[in-house]
């Protein structure tokens, strides 16, 4: 599964699902570019990749701003020349029930996750489809956006509005050799579910058939086969990655 000569951009690279993301397809040969607000934690992510003898870029932007947006795939062009994979990673949650859910949760959710999607995409493809080659764009949605559940209506919305973009987008492109998929992970040991009560943790093990928590190198695996030449009849999908917990 080599990706020797791509070039990919995570967003909300820095840590958890990103991060493993960024190293898996660097270990696959891409050079990979990875965003976070937080700057400095993107760098990092980067500085490791290059010291493993990888190809890295490390920036700091928001993706809820197209301006970052469009920000972002410059950088990435200056360092590297081209954009090969875009995968749109980069999410929040704000949990809490509709009745007490405050307007800036709802909508900063969804500025997040789905609003940032759009901007990368749309960014993103302008690069893409230039080179006049094939092309990835991976979103990371959530087993919810399926499946829902109650106290995240705004999350489960945003990754349920990623399907649709997900699918709305492949054919979009499908004609000119880009495909869009998107990896629905379950529930992933990583910062966004490090402060679940161990009561919650233990019911959402019990449904899962595999036995365990996920973890980002399960959902990192599934970005790269996604990402490789192997996956060029796939495209408009949703692949879940979450030990059997949901199926559609
Ligand atoms: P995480 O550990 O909280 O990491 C989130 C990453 O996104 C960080 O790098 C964060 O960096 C970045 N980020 C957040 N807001 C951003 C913004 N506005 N612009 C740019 N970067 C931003 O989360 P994770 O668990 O790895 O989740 C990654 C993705 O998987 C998310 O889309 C999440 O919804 C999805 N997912 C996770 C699970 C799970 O169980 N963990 C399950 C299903 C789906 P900064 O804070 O510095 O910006």
């Amino acid at each position: 599964m080599s990706l020797q000569g791509k070039v990919a951009l995570i967003t909300g690279g820095s840590r958890g699902i990103g991060a493993a993301v960024a190293q898996t397809l660097a270990t696959a040969g891409a050079a990979v570019a990875v965003c976070a607000r937080n700057g400095e934690a993107a760098a990092a992510t980067a500085s490791a990749i290059a010291a493993q003898g990888g190809q890295a870029l490390g920036v700091a932007a928001d993706v809820s701003r197209a301006e970052d947006a469009e920000r972002l795939m410059k950088a990435c062009l200056e360092r590297f020349g081209r954009l090969d994979i875009l995968v749109n990673n980069a999410g929040i949650t704000r949990d809490g029930l509709v009745l007490r859910m405050k307007d800036g949760d709802w909508s900063d959710v969804l500025a997040v996750n789905l609003n940032g999607a759009f901007y990368c995409a749309r960014a993103a493809l302008r690069v893409i489809l230039k080179q006049k080659q094939s092309g990835r764009i991976i979103n990371i949605g959530s087993v919810v956006g399926s499946m829902g559940n109650a106290g995240q209506a705004n999350y489960v919305t945003s990754k349920a509005g990623l399907i649709g973009l997900t699918k709305a987008l492949a054919r979009e492109v499908a004609a000119r050799g880009v495909t869009v998929n998107l990896v629905a992970p379950g529930f992933i040991e990583t910062d966004m579910t490090a402060n679940l009560s161990d009561a919650v943790k233990e019911t959402y093990r019990g449904q899962i058939p595999l036995g365990r928590f996920g973890t980002a190198a399960d959902v990192a695996a599934a970005v790269a086969f996604l990402a490789s030449d192997g996956a060029a009849y796939i495209t408009g999908q949703v692949i879940h990655v979450n030990g059997g917990m949901w199926s559609s």
